[in-house]
């Protein structure tokens, strides 16, 4: 999932540095020094909402192979929101995200 940081004073997205203070990273801004807590919330790609959850997707193997097979699972976050229509169509069902496919959660919808 993709983190990205800006001053919430001056909103600087560069110059920004962390360190851990009592097991938080504390972020920094290099231009108004204005220091603030690191959001650890999981947030959806797409919609910027926090109501994420952890899913299985198919992993095939093959390649061009002419006969695909399921080798795995990977754990990918799912949008409660945005990924709804796939949640209803594989997750609810029992089944894996299928193979390939990318969670709004993950990667912005266009
Ligand atoms: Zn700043
Ligand atoms: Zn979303």
């Amino acid at each position: 999932m993709a983190y990205e940081f800006t001053c919430p004073s001056c909103s600087e997205d560069d110059h920004l540095y962390g360190r851990p203070v009592d097991g938080v990273i504390m972020l920094r801004c290099g231009r108004c020094r204005h220091e603030w807590p690191r959001d650890d919330t999981p947030r959806c790609a797409t919609c910027g909402g926090t109501d994420l959850s952890t899913v299985s997707r198919s992993v095939m193997a093959g390649g061009r192979a002419a006969v695909m097979s399921v080798v795995g699972r990977q754990k990918v976050p799912v949008c409660a929101v945005c990924d709804r229509g796939a949640v209803e169509k594989y997750i609810a069902k029992g089944q894996n995200l299928p193979p390939g496919y990318v969670t709004a959660a993950s990667q912005p919808r266009a």
